[in-house]
């Protein structure tokens, strides 16, 4: 089951993080991964040496998601220099929080920058590759809160949920290509962009999740792993939430 041999993966923001985790959990199937990053130079290799470590194989790919014709270019390249790209996770992504009448309008700009536009400047590189080779699987990360929303999280909700429509559209677009487009849409998860939450918040957001716990990035890769898979070919258009009940 979920064999992937033979299958290359690009996986933006893979340095840290639910990105470093689906890097492995990908290696760990067999393909080839390709770790992107954009400032996280060493921690991008970590990440390799730990799929070589493991027996698998991965490489380095750094570049600014945030500019989306650079990253359609680098995207290109990379599928050009793998010879194929069978699968992109577009799971790089910022948060900027605020209440509205603090929004900024740079902030803003950022974060569609990054969240969307970035992502968005992959898949089309992504769908070019997956066109010729008749057939590939590109993954969202999106969020929760980009569904039930969150106060002082309006601008992130925004980007997040703005993925959950271009899901639904390329699913549309490039299923009779045999490409499968969908979104994964974690919780609350233990990584570097929730540990700066203080305690108590922590313990009010516990409270809110029915399964009483944040979830942890390799529950989000087994996600992104089922929709790589063979055995995910006949799901696309969807989004697989992953979020211990918080939103049903
Ligand atoms: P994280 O620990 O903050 O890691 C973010 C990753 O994105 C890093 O690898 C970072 O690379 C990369 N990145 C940021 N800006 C980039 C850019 N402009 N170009 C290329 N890479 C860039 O985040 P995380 O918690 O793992 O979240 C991963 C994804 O899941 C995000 O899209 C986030 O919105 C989503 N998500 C997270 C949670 C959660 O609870 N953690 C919940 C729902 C959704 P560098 O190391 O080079 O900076």
């Amino acid at each position: 089951m979920f064999d992937l041999k033979g299958k290359t993966a690009l996986v933006t923001g893979g340095s840290r993080g639910i990105g470093r985790a689906i890097c492995e959990a990908l290696a760990k199937q067999g393909a080839h991964v390709a770790v992107n990053y954009v400032r996280g130079e060493e921690n991008a290799r970590a990440v390799v040496t730990a799929i070589e470590a493991a027996g698998g194989t991965a490489e380095l790919a750094g570049f600014d998601v945030g500019h989306m014709a650079e990253a359609e270019t680098a995207v290109t390249a990379l599928a050009k220099k793998l010879g194929k790209l069978d699968i992109l996770v577009a799971n790089a992504g910022i948060s900027i929080d605020g209440l509205l009448l603090r929004l900024k309008e740079d902030d803003l700009d950022r974060l569609f920058a990054v969240n969307v536009k970035g992502s968005l400047g992959c898949a089309k590189a992504a769908v070019k590759s997956m066109m010729r080779t008749k057939g590939g699987r590109i993954i969202f990360v999106s969020s929760v809160v980009g569904e039930m929303g969150n106060a002082g999280q309006t601008a992130y909700a925004a980007s997040k949920a703005a993925l959950l429509g271009i899901t639904k559209s390329l699913a549309r677009e490039y299923a009779s290509r045999n490409i499968t487009v969908n979104a994964i849409a974690p919780g609350f998860i233990e990584t570097d962009m929730t540990h700066a939450l203080p305690e108590a918040a922590r313990s009010e957001l516990n409270k809110a999740i029915p399964l009483g716990r944040v979830g942890t990035a390799a529950e989000i890769a087994a996600a992104a792993v089922y929709l790589a898979s063979d055995e995910g070919g006949y799901v696309t258009g969807q989004t697989l939430r992953v979020n211990g009940g918080m939103y049903v």
